[in-house]
């Protein structure tokens, strides 16, 4: 299936970056596998996120321009571009040419089919960038936030508070003032990369990675900014707002997109992802969409029947006990349940009687018991049917 990367994001083919990220956010939230019922959720989602990824890398895009969607393709595949100009591509370096996709070393990330091949190479050279520039995609950051069942019936915007590295605004990322003089890095020759050796359980591979000297820029400054001492981040304090869909489960991760830490060399931002909590209600148990409730009755209610309010998510609700109610019984409040993601329909409230036996009685009531049990009440007869309406397990 060829699908234009501008097609999945339904943007023009001169959309600006910020056009890009927005159109991606609106689909991202609408797909996401964590919060999508859609059967092809995954894939679609993994589609917007390639497009997405392509189309908001500047070098990228160009390359995905120059080529069209399917050479583009292939040549991802195969692990990287023979026409990137340039800084040039320095991946599957040495003796591993040849060998097909040289997994995360490309200059795609794992983003093609590197296979396990790939990840074997990720855990070895996970920390070397063989792009050029030394852009890297910063990294995801992890945090958490705790809401109340009834932020999880309905959806809430939360705000949250979050310490993370950020983009250094007085130098822009850069790590030195912008009229700091330049000299060319005597390390790798102002190539940004440099050969390194590393042993593996595979044999020794050659690999090209970012200079550690000059940090892939090619140059080294006569001076450092002084807010970030170079670094190009510093750690702030960022608030944000985030919205938490109604019908969200316990222990659901929501993707904020780009809010994660800023990649280095000015690279795109990771994403900041949020595992979400929910804080148990004593009156619910939740299974899905559906809740449950234990309902305590007494004997006479149980044996005359009543009218008794059930706690609901919202308020309360009202359920008819009919006359000769056995403990174990349940009831169904339609509706009453949690709502499924994405607002297709809402679950149902399950009340479950439990007949209170009496403990502590006062001397009427026991008189009154007596009586009772005189009359012939403690003669059981079970009925037909009695043991399948109160067979429900819960
Ligand atoms: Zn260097
Ligand atoms: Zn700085």
């Amino acid at each position: 299936m060829t699908e234009d990367f501008y097609d999945i994001l339904e943007v023009d083919r001169d959309a600006s970056e910020d056009e890009i990220n927005a159109a991606y956010r609106k689909k991202a939230a609408r797909y996401h596998p964590d919060v999508s019922d859609d059967d092809d959720a995954e894939e679609k989602f993994k589609r917007i996120k390639k497009a997405k990824e392509v189309l908001t890398d500047e070098e990228k895009r160009q390359a995905y321009d120059r080529m069209g969607h399917e050479r583009f393709q292939e040549a991802e595949k195969r692990g990287g571009f023979e026409d990137r100009g340039g800084a040039g591509r320095a991946g599957g370096a040495g003796g591993a040419r040849g060998q097909g996709p040289f997994g995360a070393g490309g200059p795609f990330g794992g983003g093609g089919g590197g296979g396990s091949m790939g990840d074997i190479f990720e855990q070895f050279f996970g920390g070397m960038s063989d792009r050029g520039s030394g852009r890297r995609r910063g990294q995801d950051l992890r945090t958490e936030i705790e809401i109340d069942l009834a932020d999880a019936y309905h959806g809430v915007e939360k705000s949250l508070t979050v310490t993370r590295p950020e983009r250094c605004g007085d130098c822009d990322g850069r790590g030195h003032p912008a009229d700091a003089d330049a000299r060319t890095c005597p390390e790798c020759n102002g190539r940004g990369q440099v050969r390194q050796v590393q042993q593996t359980p595979l044999g020794r591979v050659q690999q090209t990675g970012t200079c550690p000297r000059c940090e892939g820029d090619g140059e080294l400054y006569d001076e450092r900014c002084s807010t970030c001492g170079g670094d190009g981040q510093t750690r702030e304090e960022s608030t944000l707002n985030v919205e938490i869909p109604a019908g969200i489960q316990d222990g659901q991760t929501l993707r904020m997109d780009g809010e994660g830490a800023p990649g280095p060399n000015r690279g795109p931002s990771g994403d900041l992802l949020i595992d979400v909590t929910i804080r148990d209600d004593e009156r619910f148990e939740r299974e899905g969409t559906e809740l449950h409730h234990r309902l305590p009755i007494s004997v006479p209610q149980a044996t005359f029947g009543d009218t008794v309010a059930v706690p609901t998510v919202d308020g309360q609700e009202d359920l008819e006990i009919p006359s000769g109610t056995q403990s174990g019984e349940e009831f169904t409040i339609r509706g009453e349940g949690m709502p499924r993601l994405r607002g297709r329909g809402q679950g149902d409230l399950h009340v479950h009687v439990q007949v209170v036996t009496p403990t502590d009685l006062n001397d009427e009531q026991r008189e009154a018991l007596t009586a009772f049990a005189e009359a012939g009440g403690e003669e059981i007869e079970v009925r037909e049917g009695f043991w399948e309406k109160i067979k429900n397990t819960f």
